[in-house]
């Protein structure tokens, strides 16, 4: 009971509360009907090389086109799904919807983000297996994104469902890497194949010395560990030259490309934004 707790703790019973818990309640009917009738989609946004010539991958993002209120981004319904049996349902859809997509990308690395309640449930390594075998999707090109949040509770049976994971091929990514508490110490609990820089990060790296400097020692710091890095979030010329100079393996943001349909992400690397530019090249 909220009124146990105490005076000044009964905030289940303000009057906004209560209206916050209709419009969730309203939300998740929403969600369902969405499921349903294919309301939801994928925008795909291109990784790049560090020198920004080639898309080399794709990161799946959710949309919701909702029949009143037009494209509504993740933020502002996911939060709601955490947690109950519909993300599970939703983050379903989106790793099956990615990787069909996917198979027309052949050279692609497709990146689709997993949250702290999918990677909990008990169906989602078999689920991930049976999906690649299905589709006969080659593992090495899937990549999971996961954040700090999903692997600071449940830490070891999450570890031992990465490493299944990480067996059947599949390569990890922990995502927003330097926003959460203890990062530094994930990357040495679990085996994650590459780090994604936090576009807080990025954002101001050409405004502030403590922004770069940061920036260059993860940069390092993934070259020390032998991982994969990924900076998001770039959006001027300026972020782009610094990335380049240090060295910086991978690169996604506005700057590069937004993300766009799949239709358009593949007419993009047909167009020779892919590798296969380079192979044809020699
Ligand atoms: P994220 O995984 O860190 O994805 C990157 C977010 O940064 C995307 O926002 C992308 O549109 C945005 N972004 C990329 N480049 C730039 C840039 O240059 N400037 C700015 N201002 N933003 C940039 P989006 O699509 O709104 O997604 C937000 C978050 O929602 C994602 O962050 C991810 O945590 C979550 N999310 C998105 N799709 C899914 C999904 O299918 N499943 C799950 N579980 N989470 C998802
Ligand atoms: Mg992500
Ligand atoms: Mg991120
Ligand atoms: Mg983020």
């Amino acid at each position: 009971q909220a009124k146990d707790r105490g005076r000044g703790r009964c905030v289940l019973f303000e009057p906004h509360m209560d209206e916050t818990l209709k419009e969730r309640r309203l939300m998740e009917k929403e969600m369902r009907r969405a499921l349903e009738r294919n309301e939801f989609f994928l925008r795909y946004q291109p990784i790049v090389t560090g020198d920004g010539s080639r898309i080399v991958g794709a990161e799946a993002l959710i949309r919701w086109r909702h029949p009143k209120r037009g494209e509504i981004l993740p933020a502002a319904f996911l939060p709601i799904a955490e947690g109950t049996d519909l993300m599970w349902s939703i983050g379903a859809w989106v790793l099956r919807s990615a990787l069909k997509d996917a198979l027309s990308w052949p050279e692609l690395t497709i990146a689709v983000n997993v949250s702290p309640s999918q990677i909990r449930h008990p169906d989602f390594v078999p689920n991930v297996s049976r999906l690649l075998e299905e589709l006969g999707f080659p593992a090495s090109r899937l990549e999971l994104e996961i954040t700090e949040a999903a692997v600071m509770d449940h830490t070891d049976a999450v570890k031992s469902k990465l490493d299944e994971l990480h067996d059947l091929g599949v390569r990890i990514a922990l995502d927003d890497f330097g926003t959460g508490y203890s990062s530094l110490s994930y990357l040495r609990q679990f085996q994650f194949d590459k780090f994604k820089i936090d576009r807080s990060f990025v954002m101001n790296l050409e405004h502030e010395a403590e922004s770069a400097a940061i920036v260059e020692a993860l940069v390092n710091l993934a070259d020390a560990l032998g991982m994969a890095v990924t900076a998001e979030g770039i959006e001027a010329r300026e972020q782009h030259d610094f990335l380049k100079e240090i060295g910086c393996e991978f690169l996604q943001g506005f700057y590069f490309g937004k993300p766009m349909l799949a239709g358009e992400l593949g007419q993009r690397v047909l167009a020779g934004e892919g590798p296969s530019r380079l192979i044809a090249k020699g």
